[in-house]
Formats: C-alpha cells, sequence, structure tokens
C-alpha cells in the first residue's frame, strides 16, 4: 500500500469523507485515517438521526422529510410543516399567521447567510456584528445581489434581529406556547445557551438554511456516513479505519505527513484535521504554533450538552392526541420558549435538567426512539456515576411518559450516552455538537478563533475540516467540502 498521498485527512466523520471526496473529484490522491473501527463520527445511528440541510452531490442516500410535532401538556399539540402550523386535530391554530410570516422572513435571511456558508468565510474584520460590516459583505457578489434584493426595510430587520436573542424575537410575536417553543428548541439544540442567549436568532438561522424542513435518513444516520464514505471511494480516496493519526510531522513550519498508531508513516504535502483545533496542534506540537493561537484555541468554548438516549422498544408507544402517523414525525418537548430557558438553567451550574427539553424521532423499520436530550453538562458536579446515568434515562423516561402512557412497559432497554461518552467516542472535544460553540464570536469570520477562519491552521498545509470549522455542525459536508476547496486553492495538495 502506498505511503504516500497528496492529501491525508484525519478522520472519517461525514466532514473529513466530505473533504476526501472533493479532494479525490479533483484528481489528488487522498488517504482518509479514523481511528474508531468505522466511518461516520457522531454521523452514526446512536447519535445522530436528522438531516436539517439536503444531502451534498454526489452524496446518495433515500431519506424522506417529515412534520414536527410540537407536544402540549394540554394535549393541544402543534404540527409544522413548511412554515404552517395547526393542532394535531387539524383544527386551525391561532397564531399561525403570525408563525407563517416570522418563519417566511427568517427563512429568507437564513437562504442569504447560506450564500456565507458555502464557502470559507470573507475576510472580514468587522465580521457580521455591524453595518459596516455588512456592507464590506456586500462585495462578494451573490450575497450583495441578496441583500439588496432584500430592499432597505427588510435589510434593517435583518440587522435588527441578527444579533439579538431567540426568546424576545419569538415572544414579541406571539404567545408563549408549544409554537414558538419548538423554533426556541431548535435554536439552541446541540448548543451551550439558552433562548436568552445573545447569537440565538443566528444559530436559528443556520438551522432554517434549507427552508425549516427535516429529513428522516432511511435506515438510519449511519446509512448517510455509509454514503459519503462510498462518495468518496467512488471518486478514489483510500479509507483506512482502526489507524488513529498520532502525529502530524512538520519541518522547517511546513507539513510533511503524518505518523500513526500501528507505527506508520504517512507522507502529503496536505493533511485536513477533522479533529478539533487544540487536539490539533497537539498532534502537530504545540512549538509550531504562536502562542496567541495556542492560547486562543485554549480557551475555546466547547462544553458539550447534547446527551443522547436510545430506547429500544418491545412494541409501538402511543402519544395521546396523535395518530399513528403522526406520531412518526420529529416530536418535540418544548412547551414553551420559557420552558427551554429553565431547562438550560441547570446545566450553567453543573447539574442535570429536571425537566429537559428533547427531540425524539423513531428511525424508519427500527423498534427504537432515538431521543436528543438538551443541556446536559459534560461533566456534572457529581460525576457521571450510574446513579447520576440512572437518573438522567429516568427523567427523559418519565418526561416522554406524560404523552405517551404505558411507555415504561414497552422498553427492552436503554442506551444513554452522555456529553462525556461522546467526547470518549468521538474525540470531539467536550462531546460538543459543533466542536466548538456557535457563540458570535465563534462563527463566520472568528470560527474557530480569530487568525484561524479560514480553515489554514498556522502551518503551512496544515487545514481543519471538522465542524469546529466555518460554518460548524450539523451534518451538512460544508467544512469539508470547503475546507477541500481552500486547500485546491492554495495548491498545496
Ligand atoms: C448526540 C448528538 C446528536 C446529533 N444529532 C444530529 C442530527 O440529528 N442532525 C445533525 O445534522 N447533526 C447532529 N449532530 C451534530 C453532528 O452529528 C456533528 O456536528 C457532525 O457529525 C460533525 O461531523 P465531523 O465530521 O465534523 O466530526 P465527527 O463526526 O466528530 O468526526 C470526527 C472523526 O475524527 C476521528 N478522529 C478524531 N481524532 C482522530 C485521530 N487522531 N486519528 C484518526 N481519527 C480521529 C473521530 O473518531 C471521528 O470519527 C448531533 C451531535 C450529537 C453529539
Amino acid at each position: 500500500m502506498s505511503d504516500k498521498f497528496d492529501a491525508i485527512v484525519i478522520g472519517a466523520g461525514h466532514n473529513g469523507l466530505s473533504a476526501a471526496a472533493s479532494l479525490a473529484a479533483h484528481g489528488k490522491s487522498v488517504c482518509v485515517l479514523e481511528r474508531a473501527d468505522h466511518v461516520g463520527g457522531m454521523a452514526s445511528d446512536r447519535m445522530a438521526h436528522l438531516l436539517y440541510n439536503p444531502l451534498p452531490r454526489g452524496v446518495q442516500a433515500q431519506t424522506r422529510q417529515i412534520d414536527t410535532v410540537s407536544l402540549s401538556p394540554d394535549g393541544k399539540h402543534v404540527v409544522l410543516r413548511d412554515g404552517i402550523a395547526s393542532y394535531a386535530s387539524g383544527d386551525a391554530h391561532p397564531d399561525a399567521k403570525a408563525f407563517k410570516t416570522l418563519h417566511a422572513r427568517l427563512v429568507t435571511y437564513a437562504a442569504l447567510l447560506n450564500t456565507l456558508a458555502e464557502s470559507a468565510p470573507p475576510g472580514l474584520d468587522q465580521g457580521l456584528t455591524s453595518l459596516a460590516g455588512l456592507r464590506e459583505m456586500s462585495r462578494l457578489a451573490k450575497l450583495g445581489i441578496g441583500v439588496k434584493r432584500l430592499g432597505k426595510p427588510e435589510m434593517r430587520e435583518f440587522l435588527r434581529i441578527l444579533l439579538t436573542n431567540v426568546y424576545d424575537l419569538l415572544l414579541d410575536e406571539m404567545p408563549d406556547g408549544p409554537l414558538p417553543g419548538a423554533l426556541a428548541s431548535d435554536a439552541v439544540r446541540g448548543a451551550f445557551a439558552g433562548p436568552r442567549s445573545p447569537g440565538t436568532v443566528l444559530t436559528l438561522m443556520y438551522r432554517l438554511r434549507n427552508g425549516g424542513s427535516v429529513s428522516l435518513p432511511t435506515g438510519g444516520m449511519g446509512t448517510i456516513a455509509d454514503a459519503y464514505a462510498n462518495a468518496a471511494r467512488k471518486a478514489g480516496a483510500d479509507i483506512r479505519c482502526g489507524v488513529g493519526v498520532t502525529g502530524v510531522i512538520v519541518e522547517d513550519d511546513i507539513v510533511l505527513g503524518v505518523t500513526t498508531s500501528d507505527g506508520g508513516k504517512l507522507l502529503a504535502p496536505a493533511v485536513l484535521s477533522s479533529a478539533g483545533p487544540m487536539q490539533t496542534m497537539q498532534m502537530a506540537g504545540i512549538p509550531s504554533f504562536d502562542i496567541e493561537a495556542v492560547r486562543r484555541a485554549r480557551n475555546l468554548r466547547a462544553k458539550g450538552t447534547t446527551a443522547k438516549l436510545n430506547i429500544e422498544l418491545k412494541g409501538r408507544p402511543e402519544f395521546t392526541g396523535l395518530t399513528k402517523e403522526q406520531s412518526k414525525s420529529r416530536l418535540l418537548i418544548a412547551p414553551s420558549v420559557a420552558d427551554v430557558e429553565r431547562a438550560f438553567n441547570p446545566a450553567k451550574y453543573g447539574e442535570l435538567p429536571s425537566a429537559p427539553s428533547l427531540e425524539i424521532v423513531m428511525p424508519d423499520g427500527q423498534d427504537r426512539l432515538s431521543v436528543i436530550v438538551s443541556h446536559v453538562p459534560e461533566n456534572p458536579k457529581s460525576g457521571w456515576t450510574e446513579k447520576e446515568r440512572g437518573t438522567l434515562t429516568e427523567t427523559v423516561i418519565a418526561a416522554i411518559e406524560a404523552y405517551a402512557p404505558g411507555l415504561r412497559d414497552q422498553i427492552a432497554s436503554t442506551d444513554l450516552l452522555t456529553p462525556a461518552d461522546i467526547a470518549r467516542l468521538t474525540g470531539a472535544p467536550g462531546g460538543h455538537w459543533h466542536h466548538a460553540e456557535m457563540g458570535l464570536d465563534q462563527m463566520l469570520t472568528t470560527r474557530p478563533t480569530v487568525g484561524m477562519a479560514r480553515y489554514r491552521f498556522g502551518v503551512r498545509g496544515l487545514y481543519l475540516c471538522g465542524a469546529s470549522a466555518h460554518p460548524g455542525g450539523d451534518v451538512t459536508g460544508m467544512p469539508g467540502r470547503n475546507s477541500a476547496a481552500q486547500v485546491l486553492l492554495d495548491g498545496v495538495a
């Protein structure tokens, strides 16, 4: 087997695979090294379950769009489809019009931001936080046209809400309840933030770039990871699982290749890492970087707050007030924006949520409830003892059982992954959904840190290609693809 490539990719998460596919499609010889014995990273059945974005061209897998149902304690559950809200009973929702208007506006703004997500962030000092920044950005032709098309009043509104919090935005438009609660939970899922945190309108728009629809992969998220791997292999990439990268070889500030856990050495002028920024620095050797860059990477905020509970079932649970078909939707437990904020409070103090906000789906063809539990601290004050794990599992089951009586009797087994488990299994910093918080100070031109925003990572030939790079996490493949484009542009591979 060859030990010399044009590029080596660290990690076969979907972003590493996306980067490899892009480079290989441009005729580069690429080797992907993954320390786990399987591809996918967080994009696996045990962790992720839904697509908030369409699959990139070349990644072929079956998916189907599903509705969202925001569950209500009074049984008046709200169904959301393409920005239209109604009660699950079929009755009209009194805030449907306000919701439709707000949703349409946010989707329009989100589509604008998508232009930014599709390539390296613009080289702006001001970022998106000022009119000057926005003007500068307008120079980018595509985005400029989009912004202009908004018209002055909408552009002003865009600027007004962009940096605000989703709590105020939503409750300015409609009374609190499961309808705005659904959007609030979408804004903060995966983040160490509550709806009142600044920047949560921006993170909501991040989720609405695809018009706000969500799709369920047929056969589970593992099939999506396999589809990314197939696309990379088809383009010619060599994917090696069970081989960890132990070091990046750097000489005279230039990347030469990597050393591997099996004692091997692979050479390449470009190394793309989907590990976190600090881990990548450690692999390349801290002395290879400026002190300031190391300080920034060390201070990066990456407190994972997402746990996953997989509940294997003996029978199908029945959700009160939902038809069988409706219960196959994405179910949210986010009864109000205030409840989502309250669910975040304990995490701030290292405590477990007592009323967590949940996203629940039943993957097609599986007898399983796949539950994403927001706002679970990576390292609770009490530590992750069996007792704590049991308490969290019990809290989540009780929260779902309140809507699906008898659920408990249908449970065959449970599998809980805490953020600490996720960090251990994938190496993701803090077990964080996005590898680094999507805060205003860690987005766009400052993602992951100031001076490291365009995938180039300090040393010539070293690049970041995972979720910690622009535009961030979720299963999009964008950081990987953008990073590969930067490598090609720089002509290092
Ligand atoms: C519980 C949970 C649920 C989620 N659900 C969803 C969802 O439903 N929809 C959605 O869009 N997003 C979801 N996300 C987020 C999404 O899964 C991630 O943002 C995304 O998968 C990150 O992809 P990545 O390729 O950048 O990184 P990762 O998936 O973390 O992959 C990095 C890979 O690099 C490997 N690696 C690290 N270091 C080394 C090394 N030294 N040598 C070799 N290999 C190495 C790791 O083993 C890993 O496979 C979820 C996240 C979590 C935690």
